[in-house]
């Protein structure tokens, strides 16, 4: 089969989830046997989104190839549990930079460099990309940002050339929003409308609408926008407010989005989808009853997508673990040792995040301290780990003023400092340690029991490291190192034994958790978590 090209644009405004969309339409691709891929094309300048504040774009995810990445390629792995890579996500400042730096080359023999058609043939290309390894039948391109912007200009241009290069090869699905008012009680078409006509303006005909909505869309109303649109009545769909986005897919299904893509794409006798393992996800995670609740502490705690992987790691594992997980989200900068008992002691299990720069670390000591004290079980991620690392050399080996070089330069206990690589970079951008590295653990050691192996792989962001040569002084006081490059000796997990369950690690094992393969440490964490909760209960 020849690759087909299915792209997702946006319209009226952003957030509708296009991103869970494109995951749906993959998960159920894949499902029928087809191989998938799905990349994100971003509108903005920035090389990629690793530079960006969370509060600009919500968490950054990363690829196994140490791309730092948009969060919905986080939603693509967690959906379809295929691993994308650097070019799964192109934004326009590397469209720009590699055009630039032909130009500099002199690859364009002298003509003048333009959008039309330097910049688009660039997109072009990007777009194609995977396409042309020959290893998809269908690569899903979700282009960021809303129909109407003028910085999607270039690349929906680059979707019109494509569409009518590609013929019955090219698929577009355009989602927009019908808003309610609550005051007329009537749901408004206006603005589809305005956002198909904007798209066509522009040169393209979506060939399927998805109407994200907060209230069920009638018959009626669907063959209206069909109608104005240019659209197949069948080809319009609705995508109401769900309880969990993992529903997504099979209310797709119910409707057909698939079916109208394969119809579009000229796909015939297309097996039908296997989604019993996603079903099976499904009812677990209905029949759970109790709850059990999760702390996680951080800075960035009132941002919805701040934390996503890690939340949605631990909905999988406790839908995994037979339980509902409530996520009680802790302001680090507010946690004081007067206040900790009050805001701590009720939870099951603490999370203390990931994260850079001192703003709230002071309070993630407080915490774990607290932690540590009372036994509750408590997982560490990345700076988690490294704060871990801190509290215990300040409470527990007597360092007083312990730290990272990165919180105190001057500390006279550096327990956590640049790595040695990384001390001559200036430059932020995608300098870190950045994606999978191997990590051997220990026998008989929690951790390896999680993962029930003593090799693993798994994807980091940092820039600082566990100091060795304070290695025997954390042994011998209880903290174990139980888990370490194979190559470089670098920690990357630390356990006190004794305790219920108190493991940091400095890879980021939410990276790698999806709905049909949990992270085994989620799982074992969770596990601690249910256990404490029933213990706490039976007492
Ligand atoms: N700021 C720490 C470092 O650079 C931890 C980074 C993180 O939590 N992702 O090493």
């Amino acid at each position: 089969m020849e690759t087909k090209y299915i792209f997702v644009t946006g319209g009226v405004v952003s957030s509708l989830g296009k991103g869970i969309i494109s995951s749906s339409l993959a998960c159920l691709l894949k499902a029928r046997g087809y191989r998938v891929t799905i990349q994100k094309f971003d509108p903005y300048i920035n090389i990629d989104p690793g530079t960006l504040n969370p509060y600009e774009h919500g968490e950054c995810y990363v690829t196994v190839d140490g791309h730092e990445a948009d969060l919905d390629l986080g939603h693509y792995e967690r959906f379809t549990d295929i691993q994308t890579t650097r070019a799964n996500n192109i934004t326009t400042g590397r469209i720009y930079q590699s055009v630039i730096d032909k130009e500099r080359r002199g690859d364009y023999l002298g003509k003048t460099v333009q959008i039309v058609p330097h910049i688009t043939d660039e997109i072009k290309r990007a777009v194609k990309r995977l396409g042309n390894t020959g290893n998809f039948d269908f690569v899903i391109t979700e282009i960021g940002g809303v129909v109407g912007d003028i910085e999607s200009l270039p690349f929906l241009e680059a979707v019109r050339q494509l569409r009518w290069e590609l013929g019955s090869n090219s698929v577009c699905v355009h989602l927009t929003y019908v808003p309610y008012i609550a005051a007329a009680k009537e749901l408004k078409t206006k603005p589809t409308q305005h956002s198909v006509k904007k798209l066509q303006e522009l040169g393209i005909q979506p060939d399927a609408l998805v109407l994200r909505a907060e209230h069920h869309i009638s018959n009626e109303m669907r063959r209206k926008i069909a109608l104005f649109c240019n659209v197949a009545p069948d080809s319009v769909v609705q995508s109401i407010d769900v309880d969990t986005i993992y529903r997504v897919p099979l209310r797709m299904h119910e409707q057909g989005l698939d079916e109208i893509v394969l119809r579009k794409a000229a796909v015939t006798n297309a097996p039908e989808p296997d989604m019993k393992p996603w079903c099976d996800f499904l009812d677990k995670m209905d029949t759970a009853s109790h709850v059990v609740t999760v702390g996680l502490v951080g800075k960035y705690v009132e941002l919805q997508d701040a934390y996503k992987s890690i939340d949605e790691s631990l909905f999988q594992a406790a839908t995994y673990n037979g339980h509902k997980v409530k996520i009680k989200y802790i302001h680090s900068e507010k946690l004081t040792d007067d206040n900790v008992e009050q805001k701590l002691s009720a939870l099951d299990g603490v999370i203390i995040a990931p994260g850079f720069g001192n703003r709230g670390i002071e309070g993630k000591f407080v915490a774990l301290k607290y932690c540590r004290e009372h036994d509750i079980p408590t997982f560490g991620i990345c700076l988690g780990m490294q704060c871990m690392v801190i509290e215990f050399a300040r409470n527990v080996l007597g360092l007083k003023d312990a730290n990272s070089t990165e919180m105190n330069p001057g500390t006279p206990d550096n327990v956590i400092d640049l790595m040695e690589e990384q001390k001559s970079i200036s430059n932020l951008g995608g300098t870190m340690r950045l994606g999978a590295y191997e990590c051997q653990l220990t026998p008989g050691s929690r951790v390896a029991e999680a993962y029930g192996k003593y090799v693993v792989s798994e994807r980091h962001r940092h820039r600082f490291e566990f100091n060795n040569s304070y290695r025997e002084a954390f042994e011998r006081a209880g903290m174990s190192c139980v888990g370490q490059n194979p190559a470089t000796r670098l920690v990357e997990v630390v356990e006190i034994p004794g305790k219920r369950w108190f493991i940091g690690t400095q890879y980021h094992p939410e990276y790698s958790s999806t709905v049909l393969h949990p992270n085994p440490i989620f799982l074992s964490f969770m596990k601690a978590v249910i256990d404490y909760h029933n213990e706490k209960e039976n007492n």
